[in-house]
């Protein structure tokens, strides 16, 4: 099964400031803050030619979108897909400025998307392209401004490129400028792991709350890359058991258990997780839907709509992914008493880790890996805690407590600032 099939045309943007407005009633937020906080500061879009291994030029179109910088430099990935959108971008961006809120990381938010299928360029094809779109988004971005990170289709090697080319420009290695490098050019140890290791703490945390015992809890995950398929390593080593995966070619189900490491090593082989032997393929609809008590979307956005959230049977759904959840569905899932760890909680062990990354960075530090990861649970437990506490005092849903806790942070920073001029 394709995106196309299963994404409901559903825009992320008008999704994401429907979220915000929700908060900012609660939060009673004046009109004027509300108007600052609804849109983003700064929107670039470029259009960039690449010369491609035929000798034909292509040009392509990206998007560099930065939220809020009230708290710090912008923060937030760049993602490469042939249906990124400006709107997709924009609604990435300002999770970004909420996600570090949550989680007490000063930065601001922002993001980036490259309209482009990576998988049909050539690897010099890919560099040409990453090198371009970075120096013309170069007008934002800096150490001290804005630094981008990995998201869907972009990596470690890509994060170097564009490490490389804004060094080249400057005269010199400024390794603070992208996050989730490889470790060789001031990467961090653990930064691969993070948002997955993030996730589980959330998991962990969640299900100790709901009476969940882990080591029988059976497992779904949408989406089996960086995100998804380190989660499914990380749960199992925490004795849960995978019952499905998918990637975008479609899912596979075994009530019994699938063997993680054979499936990672069979989609390394063959290109998806489907045909895995004992498994019996399913879709990616098929997949939200299978029995069992955790639920971890890792893919993209708009995946639980309200066509298939009543027929979710799982108890806990964890957003891995960035705004795998409609308004819509999260209403059926609040009635339906399904608890939600919700994205900018759920997914936010990546860009802490990139915070860390960068403080190495700028500190000329390399920390252990034990150290790293003991840093990022503090903060995701504290974090988990925090939201935990306004869900229960208020009686509201986990979404609802994850903003309250992150608007009011932005707003009071906004507000102490004050208005320049
Ligand atoms: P990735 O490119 O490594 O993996 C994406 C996976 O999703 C792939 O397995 C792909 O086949 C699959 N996929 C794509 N379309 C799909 C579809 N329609 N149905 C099912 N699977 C599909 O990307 P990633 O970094 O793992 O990101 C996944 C999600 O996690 C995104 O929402 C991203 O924004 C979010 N996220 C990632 C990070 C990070 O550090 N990588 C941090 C925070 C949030």
């Amino acid at each position: 099964m394709t995106t196309e099939n299963i994404a409901a045309p559903i825009n992320p943007w008008a999704v994401a400031q429907q979220q915000f407005d929700l908060a900012a009633e609660r939060l009673q937020l004046d009109d004027a803050m509300r108007r600052v906080l609804r849109e983003p500061r700064r929107e670039l879009t470029v259009h960039f030619p690449v010369k491609m291994d035929d000798g034909s030029v292509e040009v392509f179109t990206g998007y560099r979108v930065q939220h809020n910088l009230g708290r710090g430099p912008a923060k937030g990935g760049i993602r490469y897909h042939q249906d990124v959108t400006l709107d997709e971008v924009k609604a990435l961006a300002m999770w970004m400025t909420w996600k570090c809120a949550v989680v007490g990381i000063p930065y601001g938010g922002g993001k980036g998307g490259v309209i482009v299928d990576p998988k049909k360029l050539s690897i010099k094809e890919l560099e040409a392209l990453t090198r371009r779109f970075f120096t013309e988004i170069e007008v934002l971005v800096g150490p001290e401004k804005d630094i981008p990170a990995p998201d869907v289709n972009t990596n470690a090697q890509v994060m170097a490129w564009m490490m490389d080319t804004y060094s080249m420009h400057v005269g010199y290695t400024v390794p603070g400028v992208v996050t989730g490098k490889p470790i060789s050019l001031g990467g961090s140890e653990g930064r691969n792991e993070a948002t997955a290791r993030g996730t589980v703490y959330c998991i962990i945390e969640a299900v100790r709350h709901l009476g969940i015992e882990l080591d029988k809890a059976r497992v779904a995950i949408q989406g089996f890359g960086n995100a998804g398929s380190i989660a499914a390593q990380l749960i199992t080593a925490e004795k849960a058991t995978v019952v499905a995966v998918s990637d975008s070619t479609g899912g596979i189900h075994n009530p019994n258990g699938l063997e993680i490491n054979r499936v990672i090593g069979w989609k390394q082989e063959h290109g998806t997780v489907q045909g895995f032997p004992g498994a019996k393929d399913i879709s990616n609809a098929q997949l939200l839907e299978v029995e069992c008590d955790i639920l971890i979307p890792a893919a993209l956005e708009n995946q639980i709509t309200a066509r298939n959230a009543d027929n979710i049977k799982a108890r806990l759904v964890a957003e891995a992914a960035n705004g795998p959840t409609t308004p819509e569905a999260d209403e059926i899932l609040w009635k339906k008493s399904i608890f939600m760890i919700p994205d900018i909680l759920c997914n936010a062990g990546g860009v802490t880790v990139s915070y860390f990354e960068w403080v190495q960075d700028l500190n000329r530090d390399h920390w252990s890996e034990q150290v790293v990861n003991e840093k990022l649970k503090v903060i995701m437990v504290k974090a988990f805690q925090e939201t935990l506490a306004i869900a229960r005092r208020e009686q509201i849903y986990m979404r609802t407590a994850a903003y309250l806790l992150a608007v009011k942070r932005v707003a009071e920073a906004t507000q102490m600032r004050g208005l320049y001029p």
